[in-house]
């Protein structure tokens, strides 16, 4: 199996339960954003639009050339603002890798995920396919934990799609 075919496996089986929302026409955006209490702006919309297309982790900087290239000029901190405000009615989820790395995730459910150290891409692994740690809470202090992000660091290799495709039977099972 070729690197290739592993990670459309992988995105595959990740996605297969959260891929309604991808490739949503503008209007259907529109309505998205109505719905989670956002007034859905031609920008805003254009933006979310790009962001949703498909199950993907994009760089401010990324959506801002983009939308400077395909539509109008839109200025930097419309963009950062927009994905603040998306950030914070779980829009998109945000990833900070570290102060340079910040990535906006259209993939809004729980997940972890997985960085490609040889290309700089990353994944997406299921929630359920790594159990959360149990976390000592008196070791950490008084801390409510809302969620739990596992950064997996490494180089993809075949045996990735086995861990995949055993993923597939527990998705099912637990469908
Ligand atoms: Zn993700």
């Amino acid at each position: 199996m070729n690197k290739q075919t592993v990670e459309r496996k992988l995105q595959e089986i990740v996605h297969k339960k959260n891929n309604m929302k991808y490739k949503l026409s503008k209007r259907e955006v529109a309505e998205l954003l109505r719905e989670k209490g956002i007034h859905p702006t031609s920008q805003r919309i254009e933006i979310a639009h790009f962001i949703y297309q498909k199950p993907q982790h994009i760089s401010a900087e990324e959506i801002l050339n983009h939308l400077n290239k395909e539509y109008e000029k839109v200025s930097q901190a419309t963009v950062y603002n927009t994905l603040r405000l998306f950030v914070e009615k779980n829009v998109v989820k945000e990833l900070i890798f570290s102060s340079d790395r910040i990535y906006y995730d259209s993939n809004t459910t729980n997940h972890h995920h997985f960085l490609d150290l040889e290309t700089g891409k990353i994944y997406d692994i299921p929630a359920c396919l790594i159990p959360a740690p149990e976390l000592n809470k008196k070791e950490l202090g008084n801390i409510e934990v809302e969620e739990i992000n596992i950064l997996i660091k490494g180089r993809l290799k075949s045996n990735i799609a086995e861990i995949g495709s055993s993923n597939n039977e527990a998705l099912r099972e637990r469908n």
